[in-house]
């Protein structure tokens, strides 16, 4: 992976909260013809229970509560994660809804795709983008800075 693109083969993060494992797993094994040509990763918990349930290599972060959304937060300021689907539980407060909300502002910061329920991860997954390289779009933060500061120096 170079700058803002993003190859062929793309990173993916894989990430659900406890009520929503079951749903990513069954997603997962729905799409694994597709999965399996790209790399994985995840969160503790979800990464592990991805890989005994359907034998796709899954690399393994922190579990989410103890610093794994913020691991892959970091991939994705380092341009090392390009892809999300987060199943998260909409109907419980998680302790580490801090993290969650950091997460998802650094992905949408980042341009990256990302899917929080089944229908959009769907979408994404059959697009045709997922076979071509693909520039995001991400804000130039420095040269806004300087025109916001030094006007336009
Ligand atoms: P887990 O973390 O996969 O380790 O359960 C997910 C999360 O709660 O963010």
């Amino acid at each position: 992976m170079s700058g803002n693109k993003l190859g062929r083969q793309k990173h993916i993060a894989l990430i659900a909260h406890d009520n929503r494992k079951e749903d990513l797993i069954n997603w997962v094994k729905s799409k694994s013809d597709i999965l399996c040509r790209h790399f994985l990763c995840g969160t503790g918990t979800t990464a592990k229970m991805i890989t005994e349930n359907t034998g796709l290599p899954v690399k393994k972060f922190k579990s989410g509560p103890l610093g794994g959304d913020q691991q892959i937060g970091a991939c994705i300021a380092n341009g090392e994660v390009d892809f999300m689907i987060f199943f998260w539980d909409t109907l419980t407060s998680q302790p580490h809804d801090p993290d969650v909300k950091a997460l998802l502002r650094i992905a949408v910061l980042y341009d990256i795709p990302v899917a929080m329920n089944r229908s959009t991860a769907d979408f994404l997954l059959t697009s045709s983008l997922m076979e071509d390289d693909y520039e995001r779009n991400v804000v130039d933060y420095y040269s806004r800075i300087r025109k916001e500061h030094f006007g336009g120096i």
